[in-house]
């Protein structure tokens, strides 16, 4: 006989996005499903930074969180970053705390192995509330009335999923998009990144600053190394898929030929191993401001595009959708009404976080590729930015982190 489930809310994906949207669900109360193709812990190919928004986002859920588990060395502690400039000079930027402040003494970024941070994500999910059924690939969607059926493979068994209320949290290749929208890549708002693990990288900061090349070659891309626990680092390349186009670059030779011909990379690699070869994946911008609400509908993070479209960071916007979500998905349920009018200011509010970065973003890309680099190598040189940066703009990050509740507007 095949199982047919009955739910008020089916979240597809349970990568940041959806296991966010899930654990605050339980704090709400509300019962749910929640499905993911794969089995945890999984791997994602990223960068494996985690910005303060997704301190926020924990903090907004349980403080505890932060305080007893990411501060006491769950996670890489990185205390801030270094922008190597196209000439190769290295501006360190960390936050400055001449009063000896708690709150600054805090790291400004921490980095883990997706495989560990979303296994970590995932089991806070509270079983009390959340039908959890991994191993569980949705590849079917259709609607009649109000009610979606979903038709999907659990564990080698053929299940149907019925629900009012449909949550997208299934990533870049999104099933649930292809059913409510528009799953085209558009060239202006995505990008193409590549991973690959190193081990014994040469020249790592005690305080595990991540660090970003910007490489003259490459106008429009940037380069990462970011440190890991064991020695081991995350190292990439991301591109503006716009560019890669135009100049026909292929990316996976970039990362290459930057590792072993940059000469102001090179010679960090003479005694580093790879431990797999590169891997690559897409990055949807939030610039291309994606519709993520409808009738009976939600999408988050990848699914709803929502990288921050000049760090690459998704894994702190994709949690803030989903923390989001959860409170207008409370609201539908608890009104037992599910029409699109009830998620109108959702685009909005997942939106708001990001709106600076949007705007910086379309600013540096209208730009001629000379005058990119150039503006780079100035303004990230300039003193005015390291004090703007490390004395402001690091301390308002900190704070919001930890001290700014999120406030949704309906
Ligand atoms: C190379 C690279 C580097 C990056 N570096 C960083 C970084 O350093 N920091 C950062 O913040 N962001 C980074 N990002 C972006 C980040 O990885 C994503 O934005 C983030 O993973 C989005 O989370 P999500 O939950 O929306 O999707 P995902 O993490 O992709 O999770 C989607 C989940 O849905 C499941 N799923 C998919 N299809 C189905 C289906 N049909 N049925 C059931 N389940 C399904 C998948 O198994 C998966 O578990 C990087 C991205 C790339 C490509």
């Amino acid at each position: 006989m095949q199982e047919i489930i009955h739910t008020n809310v089916c979240i597809v994906g349970a990568g940041p996005a959806g296991s966010t949207t899930s654990i605050m669900l339980g704090k709400l109360r509300i019962k749910h499903l929640i499905v993911d193709a794969a089995d945890f812990p999984r791997d994602k190919i990223c960068g494996d930074g985690l910005d303060l928004k997704v301190v926020r986002v924990l903090n907004n859920i349980d403080p505890s969180i932060i305080k007893n588990e990411f501060i006491k060395d769950e996670f890489t502690h990185s205390m801030g970053m270094c922008f190597i400039l196209p000439k190769g000079k290295h501006i360190d930027l960390m936050c400055k705390n001449e009063n000896d402040d708690a709150l600054l003494n805090q790291p400004i970024f921490y980095t883990s192995r997706r495989t560990s941070f979303d296994t970590f994500l995932f089991n806070k999910i509270d079983k009390n509330f959340a039908d959890v059924r991994t191993n569980c690939s949705v590849q079917k969607i259709s609607k009649t009335g109000e009610e979606w059926t979903l038709e999907a493979t659990y564990q080698s068994k053929k299940i149907i999923i019925k629900t009012p209320m449909l949550v997208g949290a299934d990533g870049d290749h999104s099933v649930v998009l292809k059913h409510v929208g528009d799953r085209n890549v558009n060239r202006n708002h995505y990008a193409a990144a590549l991973r690959q693990y190193w081990q014994n990288v040469d020249g790592i900061d005690d305080n595990k600053l991540i660090e970003i090349y910007f490489p003259k070659k490459y106008p429009f891309a940037y380069f990462w190394i970011f440190p890991l626990d064991n020695n081991e680092a995350n190292i990439g390349f991301g591109m503006a898929s716009y560019h890669v186009a135009k100049k026909n670059i292929n990316t996976r030779k970039a990362l290459q030929d930057i590792i072993a011909n940059d000469v102001h990379i090179r010679h960090r690699f003479k005694n580093a191993v790879a431990l797999e070869q590169p891997k690559g994946w897409g990055i949807p911008m939030s610039t291309l401001n994606r519709k993520a609400h409808g009738d009976g509908w939600l999408l988050m993070g990848d699914a709803a595009s929502m990288v921050c479209p000049n760090s690459g960071e998704g894994i702190g916007p994709a949690m803030l959708s989903g923390y989001i979500a959860a409170h207008y998905i409370k609201r539908a349920v608890d009104e037992n009404c599910f029409i699109e009018k009830m998620f109108s200011n959702y685009n909005k509010e997942i939106h708001k976080p990001l709106l600076d970065e949007e705007r910086i973003y379309r600013f540096a890309n209208a730009m001629p590729a000379s005058i990119f680099i150039k503006g780079v190598d100035a303004v990230l040189s300039s003193n005015f930015f390291k004090k703007w940066y490390t004395e402001k703009e690091m301390k308002r990050w900190l704070v919001t982190a930890y001290t700014k509740p999120i406030k949704i507007t309906y």
